[in-house]
């Protein structure tokens, strides 16, 4: 049997995360290791390793992911903008397999990303 992620304990409450919001799809709480001045990670409850491994099903909670993001974006204030993203596999820096989007916001982000 292949060990949880660390999102997953976290959505099971073994290891504690400071929570932001949480709804019976998903849940979003603070980087350990934050990026910007705000730096969430918004993952959902269901166990799906990145976003290549959605399938048509999920597409209404894929959806539901980004209202999600948008929401607590207008809620904390991000009127200056922030950027939403997902890492995908390893050349692109996904380091935990469990599905997930950063909210990044608080200062001005570069592009490309490096
Ligand atoms: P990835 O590189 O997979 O796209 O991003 C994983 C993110 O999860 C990183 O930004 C990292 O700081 C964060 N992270 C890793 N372990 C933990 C943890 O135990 N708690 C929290 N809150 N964030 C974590």
């Amino acid at each position: 049997m292949t060990e949880p992620t660390i999102f997953k304990r976290i959505i099971d409450g073994d290891i504690p995360a400071k929570i932001v919001f949480e709804d019976d799809l998903c849940l979003a709480f603070e980087d350990i290791n934050p990026q910007a001045p705000t730096h969430l990670i918004l993952i959902p409850k269901k166990e799906i390793v990145s976003i290549d491994e959605l399938e048509e099903e999920d597409v209404p909670l894929a959806g539901h992911l980004l209202l999600v993001a948008r929401n607590i974006a207008k809620k904390l204030g991000f009127d200056n903008g922030y950027r939403l993203l997902t890492n995908c596999g390893k050349e692109a820096g996904q380091e935990v397999m469990h599905l997930h989007f950063h909210l990044l916001a608080g200062r001005p982000f570069g592009w490309p990303p490096g």
